[in-house]
């Protein structure tokens, strides 16, 4: 939204230029940005409003004064031999000290942020996640795949999860919690996250439910990064199925 606000706010200078320097004549003004021309023309632009009110107020002025305008569209200006020449022009302009401020909406202001602290906020994340658990099934601040806000419990679960922080007994072993790591019901096998949800035999039938939910999300791989962070995946699924197919049907919520 910026870089249209930044092509109208050089739409208004241009028809202030050409009201305070030129006479009365035909003039064409040429723009690649074909979305600030429907906001010119837009009634209910709820956008760069008040850039909006100062070009409409330039242009009824202009008309007025017997100007014939007109704000032509131009799908591409490579090659346009003026355009090369004004894109080099603001290249150097913004070396200069007296680069004149964009003047921006609170609105936009705001969205700008927005976009600022949240690609600062993933470059952090990106930098620290790899050398935590996390990092297997987390690349972003992006909302995960699999979350189901309004079930804080299996949420909680699906967290504890994907951050190896569980009441499984490989877990609490470590802790010197539980006397050994194994499964109660695998003689000899490690009761660990991947243990549990891919392979005890305890829990086959709910996890060849599992399987057919998935499968019909068209996720065919059945793995950690998958289950626990949709890794891998071309749209971000939302849908509760781990949830509500395998954690609540095997009734071990209560262990995780
Ligand atoms: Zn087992």
């Amino acid at each position: 939204m910026i870089s249209v606000t930044a092509e109208l706010f050089a739409l208004f200078k241009a028809l202030a230029f050409i009201k305070a320097h030129l006479q009365p004549q035909k003039v064409v003004i040429y723009t690649d940005c074909l979305a600030a021309l429907h906001l010119i023309v837009s009634p209910k632009a709820q956008s760069a409003r008040h850039l909006l009110y100062e070009i409409q107020t330039l242009l009824s002025q202009l008309l007025q004064e017997n100007w014939v305008l007109c704000l032509q569209w131009i799908p591409s200006h490579v090659g346009i031999r003026g355009n090369e020449i004004v894109d080099k022009a603001a290249r150097l302009a913004l070396t200069s000290a007296a680069v004149e401020t964009l003047p921006l909406q609170e609105a936009t202001c705001s969205r700008v942020l927005t976009v600022a602290s949240g690609k600062a906020w993933d470059s952090d994340l990106a930098a620290e996640l790899p050398s935590s658990t996390l990092g297997a099934y987390r690349m972003d601040s992006s909302c995960h795949p699999w979350a189901h806000s309004t079930a804080r419990a299996l949420d909680v679960a699906l967290t504890r999860l994907r951050i190896g922080h569980v009441g499984l007994a490989s877990h609490l072993h470590r802790l010197r919690l539980a006397p050994d790591p194994y499964c109660q019901w695998c003689r000899g096998q490690e009761e660990t996250i991947a243990h549990f949800l891919l392979h005890c035999p305890r829990f086959h039938s709910m996890r060849t439910e599992l399987r057919d939910h998935l499968s019909i999300l068209a996720v065919r791989d059945f793995t950690l990064p998958v289950l626990l962070g949709g890794v891998g995946l071309n749209n971000p699924l939302r849908y509760p199925v781990i949830h509500l197919v395998f954690l609540r049907k095997s009734r071990q919520l209560h262990r995780i």
